[in-house]
């Protein structure tokens, strides 16, 4: 059967910035999409921190202040943090372990098991901070909000990040960890719970669980290609230091990022910052086949959208078009939704308008995939009139840069908004 390929995207708010996760769908032609994009995301912590830009961190171990004994309880945990980060990054498993508490139930364990997955995606930076002070409870015990910054494979990258919760025993001039909670914002995770096994080429991070480990070679290889094509498009910045994708099996799917994931859904793209996003493939859905396709169209988002931060709504068409754009040239075959944007056109649905929001959560799965035809078809041929450097640079004033679509079309093509449109609804038009 032959299976379309949708691409949904959905808007997450995240205080002060916006972020956004995109979908790419793949689904039996029969199938009824129940909604599009995330269900159930998680909420974002007021302060958003873990989302803000970063900037770019150096590796190495974080400011420890050799012989000095922290007198503060707030110094002990801090001392205690950069203690473990000094193991994490030394690969000294005891090292890492030794902060945990004893009467810490189940949590040695668990830390063993974010250690080795750690150590598979080859984490080189490990920043621990405490937000705030740390907080002294009843009991003898204490509680910290702990922000880490953290990049995989090399020692320098726009950083990931995140917040966890974590409580400590204190005993006289001794804390030691009790709980290491998982991400507040996005989790958790994939590598705060599950087991990993990672791939690393030149270009792409690849992660699964034991169960799909055997999948990693040839998925990898295909996302090389995939991200050797996807630089080219990366041209408002470095593409990132690796494209870092996750392979999810059933359980993953519905709790990694504290997302719940519709079944259907093939893959998304998860901007954790600005500037670092993150891929999830549905194991179920992605076979080594199909993984160049999908995600040629996913880390055209990646190196698309580096560097932004705005809301997408308004801009939905372009977003999604570039990277349905991206990956039909890549693919170098005829567009394969053409069927679906003649039946969506034939329905009525479509008003000819070429600017289109994301759909609607009732929309059909029909008009969902004729909609995404729209707007690749509409890139396309703005790329076959007026090339691709200037598709590219009016992409950067009405998506990147966010200006009106007037605007942004006088700039790059010399000619009105109006005019544009109507071309690019004639083009769709014609081509089915
Ligand atoms: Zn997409």
């Amino acid at each position: 059967m032959r299976t379309a390929l949708l691409a949904a995207l959905a808007v997450l708010l995240i205080a002060p910035a916006s972020a956004i996760a995109f979908v790419t769908v793949r689904h039996e032609r029969a199938a009824i999409m129940a909604g599009q994009g995330l269900a159930g995301a998680a909420g974002h912590d007021a302060a958003g921190r873990p989302n803000a830009r970063n900037g770019g961190v150096q590796s190495g171990p974080p400011d420890a202040t050799p012989g000095a004994r922290p007198a503060s309880l707030d110094g002990l945990v801090r001392q205690a943090l950069q203690d473990q980060a000094a193991a994490l990054l030394a690969g000294d498993r005891d090292g890492f372990l030794r902060q945990v508490d004893p009467g810490a139930g189940g949590l040695r364990d668990d830390l063993a098991r974010r250690f080795g997955s750690l150590q598979q995606l080859h984490v080189k930076v490990w920043q621990p901070t405490v937000e705030g002070k740390t907080k002294a409870d009843a009991g003898g015990t204490a509680s910290a909000t702990v922000m880490i910054k953290y990049c995989f494979v090399v020692p320098s990258c726009d950083p990931m990040s995140l917040e966890a919760p974590t409580r400590w025993k204190v005993a006289g001039a001794a804390v030691t960890l009790l709980e290491f909670g998982t991400s507040k914002d996005l989790g958790p995770r994939p590598w705060e719970v599950s087991d990993l096994r990672t791939a690393v080429g030149d270009r792409v991070v690849m992660s699964t669980t034991a169960k799909y480990a055997s999948r990693l070679p040839s998925m990898l290889a295909a996302a090389e290609k995939a991200a050797a094509l996807t630089d080219t498009f990366a041209r408002w910045g470095a593409p990132p230091a690796r494209y870092v994708v996750y392979l999810a099996g059933p359980d993953e799917w519905s709790s990694w990022y504290g997302i719940r994931q519709e079944a259907w859904v093939a893959g998304f793209a998860l901007p954790l910052t600005a500037s670092a996003t993150e891929i999830v493939l549905n194991a179920a859905r992605v076979d080594t086949r199909q993984t160049l396709d999908v995600l040629r169209h996913e880390f055209t988002h990646v190196v698309t959208l580096a560097g932004v931060e705005k809301a997408y709504d308004h801009t939905w068409w372009l977003v999604e078009g570039i990277a349905e754009y991206v990956r039909v040239k890549g693919g170098g075959k005829p567009f394969d939704g053409l069927g679906d944007v003649r039946t969506y056109v034939r329905s009525g649905h479509w008003k000819g308008e070429v600017a289109l929001d994301d759909p609607d959560a009732g929309a059909t799965t029909a008009d969902v995939s004729g909609r995404y035809g729209v707007a690749y078809l509409s890139l396309q041929h703005l790329a076959d009139r007026f090339g691709e450097d200037r598709l590219l640079d009016f992409f950067d004033y009405a998506a990147r840069q966010g200006l009106p679509l007037d605007a942004a079309a006088q700039k790059a093509f010399s000619m009105g908004w109006t005019d544009v449109e109507s071309d690019c609804a004639r083009y769709v038009r014609g081509r089915i």
